[in-house]
């Protein structure tokens, strides 16, 4: 009597229950299919670096005695599809029960629900053991309310998890967010900490992905591959950002720079994606800085409301909202994506910047995400829908479920206001004060209007005024429809001129 377990490629949790006995009535399977290289285009070093560390898992469970099929992508039996490699695996080993760990991706949970469903043999789901809150969690806290604020999620979290509170539950420090202490922009001092990730040869397996066909883009770097693909070198790596980097990671936690592509970030996004990592671990280990004295309230705090917050907020706003979240487009844009997306060809430097590094790294931080990237596409009217499937595919640490309530949601407001209370946009201010990006532009900042000025101006503007049906109410942009108040008639229609010239050309800016 066999049963079956599937672990997917983001499943790679060493900690987990189900590895506590070796059995010899399990089989653990692992399969790097084209079904998963293949449902977006992918940047090289996201496909190198699941299969790398699912290859160092199953090595590692193999060291434990437990009993891996591990079908690799060039093997000649696989088949290539979680389905149909399961039909062969269930029939070669006569199993009697098939197991699998609860999908993050609607994608994959309704595949294998209904895999599953048609099975004559004993099935069942377990849980990853890896968040802190299940899936519904968020819904039931917002019950009906039409804004989910992530803010008022993050402090019940904090209470119940009982994470830098007082025994009384008053938040350490006497308030729960110190963000006003963390919008500095970076002076080039101190400098970026050394890079903290490990160095690997993943040359062969590249090859290998290669020869299997599976597309990619971006600089794949398989001889000097620097991700963390296994639970030491990521417990290395966030010992490393609590020693050099977490004292500066509040200050500095919205800058960004040509110059430092990592600044004082942490890097741990993929490792815990892939559950390599536990976001207790990681929650557990910053407070502790904190309470040693060696990292300052704001920074500890900071760091926590990112994992404890908004990642397992994105993931109950996903879970409510699928499917169709990622169908969302209130703003009915449905402009192509420029080819500077995918080459970093643009004269605006602080998009070539931020498109280079992830074009380069797989990664950039959030800022850049946010307030370049998705600003851009905002304001220029790209396709919601072209923008997920571009971060899906070029981050090392995109996974449906974190990845589209960010683009979809807050980057682009494409579901009206449900996960952002504004949408996050802005001129070309915004990006000087926090960046260096704007010296040495080909553009002026300054200019709203005319060949030379920032793109990001008159878009800016033009975007506020052709939506002010929906937005002139919102009260946190209360200011800046003042400041379109006080333009001219003939202000207003330079601007939409030169809107609509750039938006109709994007590809030339
Ligand atoms: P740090 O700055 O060191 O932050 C620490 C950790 O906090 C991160 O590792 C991450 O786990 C968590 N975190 C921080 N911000 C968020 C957030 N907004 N949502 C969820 N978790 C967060 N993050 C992903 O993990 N996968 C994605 O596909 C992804 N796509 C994004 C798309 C857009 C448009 C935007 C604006 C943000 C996106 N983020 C995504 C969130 C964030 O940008 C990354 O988590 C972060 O840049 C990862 O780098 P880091 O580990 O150095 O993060």
């Amino acid at each position: 009597m066999t049963t079956l377990r599937l672990i997917l490629g983001d499943q790679l949790n060493g900690q987990h229950s189900w590895y506590s006995k070796v059995r010899d009535d399990v089989v653990y399977v692992m399969m790097e299919v084209r079904q998963e290289t293949d449902y977006v285009l992918h940047h090289a070093q996201k496909i190198i670096a699941i299969f790398a560390a699912m290859r160092d898992f199953a090595a590692r469970l193999r060291a434990s005695g437990h009993v891996v099929h591990y079908l690799a992508i060039d093997d000649q039996d696989n088949v290539q599809s979680l389905p149909d490699n399961l039909d062969a695996l269930l029939a070669r080993y006569q199993a009697s029960a098939f197991e699998w760990q609860a999908p993050d991706e609607w994608r994959l949970d309704e595949q294998l629900r209904a895999y599953a469903a048609a099975l004559a043999i004993t099935t069942g789901m377990a849980d990853t053991e890896h968040f802190y809150s299940a899936r519904d969690d968020a819904a039931g806290f917002f019950g009906q309310r039409g804004s989910w604020v992530m803010e008022h999620f993050y402090r019940h979290m904090r209470l119940r998890h009982r994470i830098m509170v007082s025994e009384t539950g008053a938040p350490a420090g006497g308030q729960w967010n110190f963000d006003q202490d963390n919008r500095e922009a970076w002076p080039g001092m101190p400098w970026e900490p050394a890079d903290p990730r490990p160095r690997h040869d993943h040359s062969a397996l590249w090859a290998a992905i290669e020869d299997a066909g599976a597309r990619s883009f971006g600089q794949p770097q398989a001889r000097d591959f620097r991700w963390p693909l296994n639970q030491e070198e990521a417990l290395v790596q966030l010992e490393a950002f609590v020693q050099h980097a977490l004292p500066h990671f509040g200050r500095f936690q919205d800058a960004m720079s040509y110059k430092a592509w990592r600044l004082f970030h942490s890097l741990l996004s993929f490792a815990m994606n892939v559950k390599l990592l536990s976001p207790r671990t990681v929650v557990q280990r910053v407070e502790q800085a904190w309470r040693d004295g060696h990292a300052p309230i704001a920074a500890a705090e900071g760091y926590i409301r990112q994992i404890l917050g908004w990642r397992e907020y994105v993931r109950g706003v996903y879970w409510y909202r699928m499917p169709g979240y990622v169908e969302l487009n209130v703003f009915d844009h449905h402009t192509p994506l420029p080819h500077w997306f995918w080459d970093g060809q643009t004269r605006m430097r602080c998009l070539a910047s931020a498109i280079g590094q992830s074009l380069e790294h797989a990664h950039s931080h959030h800022i850049n995400r946010l307030m370049v990237i998705g600003n851009f596409a905002l304001l220029a009217g790209i396709s919601p829908q072209a923008l997920h499937q571009w971060y899906l595919g070029i981050y090392i640490d995109a996974f449906e479920w974190v990845e589209a309530p960010n683009t979809l949601g807050m980057s682009q407001y494409a579901d009206g206001g449900l996960l952002a209370t504004k949408p996050y946009i802005s001129s070309a201010a915004y990006i000087d004060r926090m960046s260096d990006y704007c010296k040495g532009c080909h553009y002026d900042k300054k200019q709203r209007v005319g060949e030379r000025a920032c793109p990001y101006n008159a878009l800016y503007w033009d975007f506020l005024e052709r939506n002010r049906p929906r937005l002139e109410s919102n009260h946190r942009l209360q200011m800046p429809y003042k400041q379109l108040q006080r333009f001219s008639a003939q202000d207003l229609a330079a601007i939409r001129e030169r809107s609509l010239s750039l938006r109709s050309n994007l590809n030339a800016a």
